[in-house]
């Protein structure tokens, strides 16, 4: 379900219409006219580089970095091929945005590329999607179709001498291949595992040329940015967080789903348009930005806004946007031991501390909650953590530690519990 409440990725879809996402819905809301914008006014490449800054617009993939920023490290006097690709291996436990962004609005999406393939002089395009769904893929195959009728892709766009191609790749299913230089790897049809970093992508990218890599969410930001102009997108959101956003929320409210809203948006109004906590219960925890982010407690999340540096302050991360909420009745140990499992089991295994950390992680955490924990468990938990953050290749190693540490900081008494009486503290469990 995706509800629109105010932004730019899905504002005008009228999700009533079964050919919303077609082109001629598309169009009817003003769709390509970002496109016809740049190639008909002459906008250089500089100027659409200098809109995406002043927009704000920080990368919707889970990192935020400026886009605009970005986009300028691309060497734009190359003489090889370069390499525009879109990350749509959104994987992540919580997080379910960027596949209905393919499902109800594709060509926002396709736009946005187009776009940056114009800004950065790249020709070629790639958009990964997740291995384990079938229907997003297909829409945006088709999607990909009409804009290569309509003339919006290939050579000669709308009769210019830009050229663009734009591909559909049907990815792995693996969690790690969203790691942008294992999706490159992965692309390149070699098992998805990281590369070590530096060289980055923008020097040395799929097939070793200079890539840029975006989120979906990102990329189908762009059309809104250049038809309205930076500065309208920047002033929907905060300073520093400029525009809307889409939340994936999950867990126990009454309407789970994506909703897009103005960055800097106050968690309790968030809590409100879910239709509140699922059957009238007190909210515990909220993990505000996938689960690799930190979890918070109630008291400390409802004073936060919706935006990176908020949640930043209160000692977790917005990530990719997946707020998953937790009622009173929530086992903290076993939802640990649920992420943990998860980490553990997507761990690609090319570095140790990683492979065998996270197998550590989820095996201590298991037993507490069995019943069998030891009172130096926790002391345990955050010394295999010290050892594997910073000391991996990517950054699923810190990704397993994070909600091991934020578990431990907030919700220790109830690992306790645990651990002395051999049964959780929380009533039924
Ligand atoms: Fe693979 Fe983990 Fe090392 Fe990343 S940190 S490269 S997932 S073993």
């Amino acid at each position: 379900m995706t509800v629109y409440v105010k932004g730019v990725v899905f504002e005008g879809v009228d999700f009533d219409d079964p050919k919303h996402w077609g082109i001629e819905a598309y169009m009817a809301r003003g769709g390509y006219t970002a496109l016809k914008k740049i190639l008909s006014t002459g906008m250089t490449q500089d100027e659409i580089i200098a809109e995406m800054k002043t927009s704000g617009l920080r990368g919707r993939g889970g990192a935020g970095f400026p886009t605009g920023l970005k986009w300028s490290f691309m060497p734009r006097s190359f003489p090889g091929q370069k390499y525009l690709v879109c990350n749509t291996d959104e994987g992540e436990p919580g997080t379910f945005k960027d596949l209905d962004i393919i499902v109800d609005n594709p060509h926002a999406l396709i736009e946005g590329m187009i776009i940056g393939g114009f800004a950065m002089g790249i020709t070629v395009g790639y958009n990964y999607i997740h291995g384990e769904v079938f229907e997003a893929y297909e829409r945006f195959e088709a999607a990909l179709e009409e804009a290569r009728a309509a003339g919006f892709l290939g050579d000669n766009i709308l009769g210019t001498s830009f050229c663009f191609q734009l591909h559909g790749h049907h990815g792995y299913g693996a969690y790690i291949c969203g790691e942008e230089t294992a999706l490159l790897e992965s692309l390149e049809g070699k098992k998805g595992q990281p590369r070590f970093k530096p060289p980055f992508p923008a020097s040395f990218g799929l097939y070793g040329k200079p890539t840029t890599i975006n989120n979906t969410e990102t990329f189908a930001s762009v059309p809104y940015i250049i038809r309205e102009g930076g500065q309208k997108f920047l002033e929907l959101g905060k300073p520093n967080n400029g525009g809307t956003k889409l939340f994936s929320v999950s867990g126990h409210v009454n309407r789970p789903g994506n909703y897009e809203i103005p960055l800097g948006t106050p968690f309790s109004e968030l809590l409100e348009m879910c239709g509140g906590m699922r059957d009238g219960k007190k909210l515990k925890a909220v993990i505000p930005g996938g689960s690799s982010a930190p979890v918070l407690p109630a008291d400390i999340m409802m004073q936060c806004t919706m935006d990176y540096d908020s949640i930043s302050k209160a000692g977790s991360m917005l990530g990719s946007g997946a707020v998953i909420v937790m009622d009173e009745t929530t086992c903290m140990v076993k939802a640990l031991e649920r992420l943990s499992y998860f980490y553990f089991e997507e761990s690609c295994g090319q570095c140790t501390p990683c492979r065998e950390g996270t197998g550590w992680l989820y095996r201590v955490v298991h037993r507490i909650e069995q019943g069998l924990g030891r009172p130096e468990d926790l002391d345990l938990l955050l010394s295999v953590g010290g050892n594997i953050a910073g000391r991996t290749i990517c950054a699923l190693g810190d990704a397993a530690v994070m909600p091991v540490q934020g578990m431990l900081k907030h919700f220790r008494s109830e690992f306790e519990h645990h651990i002395e009486h051999k049964q959780c503290l929380v009533p039924g469990f």
